[in-house]
């Protein structure tokens, strides 16, 4: 288990002071100048040794993206932009950050901005994060007024500017492409990728999309060194972690762990337990809506990192860990999903417009066991025709949680249409 001195966030939350001064106390904002002085390829190096891996769901090396960054100017502005869109169903990880701890995340801006010769900083955050925009807009303000933002940010002799901008309650503009569109102010679109946005990105410049926690452990990381990150976790799944667990357990909560803690430990220990006994878990959803389900014999070995699960052919995704017990409907679960990746696909590739369609009809059959059990298998060759033949990844998203739920849940799924056939039940509402 994480020791509390080990902690970057939660080990605070509750019990501390979220201003400037509160956050000086805890170390944030000290040495920064040391830091940036260090040199941008040290930085960069440093992040690249400590193993840490994008927090936003893809995993995606974060040194090595900010190494894609032009090291010289070509005459056109580099951005660094974070996404604090944060979406996705059963995710609430960042809005603890930006709610509890702003100052670290803004700490963290400064010192990856200049890593990647940005002078300026865009902070996306969602629209229904009202409460969290308001302690991100006094912990930026308090920075302005104390010389820690704008010209010789933090004495460091770098000039940096950090805008907070909301969007409008669009799940597709967490896609980093579809931000960028939406910070530009247009209609929120994913772009076609090549390019990446290291080579074209906000208004056809240099642009890094960075999550709020890949930000916001980088100064921790800096001070207390790579190997101290390194440390936590299996190879190549390395640090801490922050888990948002919700569903049926007995205390729902977000919690900061070590990368590759078991999934029977971390429910146990920081959540009371399945409600009802472990014997009285059905399934679990490991990292938010987008990836498939586990059940409850791989949950028994589980191990939360992002290549134990992929290996299982699911995900550690944002690590929103979502706890379905014996009650649980999981065919009506996987079909409420499937509404929400309809009603937010943004339309303009055509598998992902007209296949989430298809699925949620479908999926609206079986939930009822108003449909043939022939259709089990047309559903799953509709979600394979989606996946990976779409712009961007909510093709995906909405395909692999009802490839999960049928390779889990078949027969439970073609139980429920024997059932009804044969008048053993009515229906089940679908509402
Ligand atoms: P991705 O794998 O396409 O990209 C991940 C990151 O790496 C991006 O920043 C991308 O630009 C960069 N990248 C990837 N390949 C690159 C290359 N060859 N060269 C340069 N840069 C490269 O994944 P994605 O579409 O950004 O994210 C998908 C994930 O997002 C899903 O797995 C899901 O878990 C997660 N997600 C999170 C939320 C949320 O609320 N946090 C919401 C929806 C989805
Ligand atoms: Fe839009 Fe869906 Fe295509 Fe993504 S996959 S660009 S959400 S239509």
């Amino acid at each position: 288990m994480l020791k509390d001195q080990d902690r970057i966030f939660t080990n605070l939350y509750g019990m501390h002071d979220r201003s400037l001064a509160g956050a000086k106390k805890r170390g944030h904002w000290n040495g920064t100048a040391e830091i940036i002085q260090r040199g941008r390829d040290t930085i960069i190096e440093q992040v690249k040794a400590s193993g840490l891996r994008g927090r936003g769901g893809a995993g995606f090396p974060t040194g090595l993206k900010w190494s894609f960054m032009p090291k010289q100017s070509d005459g056109r502005p580099s951005y660094l932009v974070i996404n604090a869109d944060e979406s996705e169903p059963g995710t609430c990880k960042d809005r603890e950050i930006m709610r509890h701890d702003p100052h670290t995340l803004i700490e963290g801006a400064l010192i990856a901005s200049f890593a990647m010769n940005a002078n300026a900083c865009y902070i996306y955050i969602r629209g229904e994060y009202i409460r969290e925009r308001e302690a991100l807009q006094a912990a930026i303000d308090e920075c302005y007024d104390a010389g820690l933002l704008g010209k010789n940010a933090a004495k460091s002799g770098w000039d940096f500017d950090l805008y907070l901008h909301h969007g409008a309650g669009a799940y597709i503009c967490g896609e980093e492409t579809a931000l960028l569109e939406s910070l530009e102010g247009k209609k929120g679109m994913p772009r076609m990728k090549p390019p990446f946005p290291a080579g074209s990105g906000l208004y056809g410049c240099p642009t890094t999309v960075n999550n709020v926690e890949s930000i916001a452990v980088v100064p921790t990381i800096l001070r207390r060194g790579s190997d101290w990150f390194a440390s936590f976790g299996r190879p190549n799944n390395a640090g801490t972690k922050l888990f948002g667990i919700s569903g049926h357990v007995v205390h729902p909560c977000v919690v900061e762990e070590a990368m590759s803690i078991s999934l029977k430990e971390l429910l146990d220990r920081h959540c009371g337990g399945v409600r009802g006994g472990w014997k009285n878990l059905k399934a679990v959803i490991p990292g938010g809506s987008s990836v498939p389900m586990l059940n409850a014999s791989q949950c028994e070995d589980a191990i939360m990192d992002f290549d134990w699960l992929r290996e299982q052919r699911s995900g550690l995704g944002t690590a929103a860990v979502i706890v379905m017990d014996q009650s649980t409907d999981v065919i009506k679960a996987i079909w409420r999903l499937s509404k929400f990746y309809k009603h937010e696909s943004c339309g303009q590739c055509t598998p992902c417009r007209e296949g989430t369609g298809w699925m949620m009809r479908v999926m609206d059959r079986l939930v009822r066991g108003e449909a043939e059990v022939e259709e089990i298998d047309m559903l799953l060759s509709v979600t394979k025709q989606v996946e990976g033949h779409t712009i961007c990844a909510l093709g995906d998203a909405a395909a692999w949680p009802i490839q999960g739920l049928i390779r889990q849940f078949r027969d439970e799924i073609e139980d429920r249409i024997k059932a009804k056939k044969t008048g053993r039940i009515s229906a089940v509402a679908a509402e």
